[in-house]
């Protein structure tokens, strides 16, 4: 059998965690398998389905890197992919539930429908739906038409049995039908209800497997009956586990960030965030846990997909953030370094692009986030200096800093090559020449050129300045200094 599998999601926010891991099984399943990866867009509810979202899910599933193979935009054979543009279809099929006797009008109106539901439920009854439409005549129905009553149409349930399916990641499941209602398949709008929008488009798709959340298995019975009326061959389905934030209760936004365009802005970095989201559910051999989205290609199979519930831990995503970091090619983490500082309105043009290779190679190697490339690199992305007043103040304690600032502002302006080993012939030469150790020359002079006691290697600091900003740095240190410690006068 080919493989065809799906990520439908409704385009009524951004792309979640949640809908993200459930896109990534699904790509990485159709991969594993030389199968088909469809993005359908789930746009039936007119009132909550924005363009905006759509553009905002189709974005984030392409920074992810999570290509589909048809859908909006790629186009193929089972289109069209947005479900407010298959609304014709799913009349038609609606039309051949009501003639096989499997769907019937239903007048019920919705203050109708809502009142008995309050009877009900003050009855102590569970709310569903009495079934009163279903075996009104063809006059009774048209009596109700002429009144000007526009109907639903409502899917016949069988009156008992057990709907069950071999679901591949929870085993055997299943449901009587007596817990189900006639549920709607076409609203009195003409607008189908997600179950049955789904069931013909999986069917009309060529959906193969329905890799989904679990809050969907409730879902299930219905989609598998809707196939049993039409006489069709359903899919498999596999509903994964829900994510638990720390706390133990379902993820939501009341954990943080959820969406992936907001891990993006805190600085996380694709192939992390696909390892990262892999893992909650997904596990290869128990021990190894960084990948690649190439090899999750290879690898990947639902049969590792575990039942349990995962749970996100955020500081498992930051250190699979810095693991992929520290991997990456210069290059390649130059480009990422200097696109997320872009987004957040750093002026690329202000250096060649050789001084960002720089950059990125001097505060590289310390990066749990993009984010840490701005703070961590700030003495050298602004202009101001913001000193640590704990790393200030013990400069004031130590004695002779200043004048040696001075003399070290003096030798890298006479420093005609200014590159990492003529900076360092300088500064050591200054050092032995003063009769100090040059570790103290050099701490100094770091706190002195970025603020900070834990900075880069002080050489690749100093070539990133530049010869004047390095010396007017020290110089102002060092005024600073005399004006400021009690060892200025010695
Ligand atoms: N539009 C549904 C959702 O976003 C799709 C569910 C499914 O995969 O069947 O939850």
């Amino acid at each position: 059998m080919s493989v065809r599998v799906r990520f439908a999601p409704s385009p009524t926010g951004h792309l979640h965690v949640g809908g993200a891991r459930t896109a990534l099984y699904n790509y990485l399943f159709a991969r594993a398998n030389r199968g088909v990866f469809v993005l359908r867009v789930e746009d039936t509810d007119p009132v909550r389905s924005t363009d905006a979202s759509v553009t905002g899910i189709l974005s984030s599933l392409r920074w992810l890197g999570l290509h589909w193979d048809e859908g909006p935009e790629a186009g193929g054979a089972h289109g069209p992919y947005f479900q407010s543009e298959r609304r014709a279809l799913y009349g038609e099929r609606a039309a051949e539930l009501v003639a096989a006797g499997r769907a019937y009008p239903c007048f019920c109106t919705p203050d109708e429908l809502r009142q008995r539901r309050e009877e009900q439920f003050a009855r102590g009854d569970s709310p569903r739906y009495d079934g009163r439409c279903r075996g009104l005549d063809a006059g009774a129905r048209a009596r109700l038409e002429a009144q000007g009553r526009a109907p639903a149409l409502r899917f016949a349930l069988p009156e008992s049995g057990a709907v069950a399916w071999d679901d591949v990641v929870r085993g055997s499941v299943s449901f009587q039908t007596e817990v189900l209602e006639d549920f709607v398949v076409l609203r009195s709008d003409g607008l189908p209800t997600y179950n049955f929008a789904c069931v013909v488009d999986d069917h009309g798709m060529e959906i193969s497997h329905v890799i989904r959340g679990d809050d969907h298995i409730s879902n299930t019975p219905r989609q598998l009956l809707t196939y049993q009326a039409f006489g069709w061959e359903p899919p498999a389905f596999a509903h994964v586990p829900m994510i638990l934030g720390p706390d133990g209760t379902r993820l939501s936004k009341r954990h943080g960030a959820a969406s992936v365009a907001a891990y993006r802005d805190l600085g996380y970095i694709p192939a992390a965030m696909v390892n990262f989201l892999v893992l909650l559910g997904w596990a290869y051999d128990g021990k190894t846990e960084l990948f690649t989205l190439e090899e999750l290609e290879r690898l990947f199979s639902l049969e590792r997909v575990g039942a349990n519930p995962a749970v996100f831990n955020l500081e498992k995503l930051e250190w699979v953030n810095g693991q992929h970091l520290k991997r990456l090619p210069l290059e390649e983490r130059t480009r990422l370094v200097t696109e997320f500082l872009a987004r957040r309105g750093h002026d690329l043009a202000r250096h060649p692009a050789g001084w960002w290779t720089a950059f990125t190679r001097a505060i590289g190697d310390r990066l749990k986030t993009l984010a840490d490339a701005e703070s961590y690199g700030a003495f050298a992305l602004q202009d101001a200096l913001e000193t640590d007043p704990a790393a200030w103040a013990e400069l004031l304690e130590r004695a002779g800093v200043g004048p040696r600032l001075e003399a070290l502002a003096a030798r890298l302006e006479a420093d005609a090559e200014f590159s990492l080993e003529s900076l360092e012939r300088a500064t050591r030469g200054l050092a032995a020449e003063l009769a100090i150790k040059a570790g103290e020359l050099m701490s100094a002079a770091r706190v002195a050129l970025t603020g900070r006691r834990i900075a880069p290697g002080l050489f690749e600091v100093m070539a990133l300045l530049g010869r004047v900003k390095a010396a007017a740095r020290l110089r102002d240190a060092a005024a600073r200094w005399s004006a400021q410690s009690p060892h200025a006068s010695t």
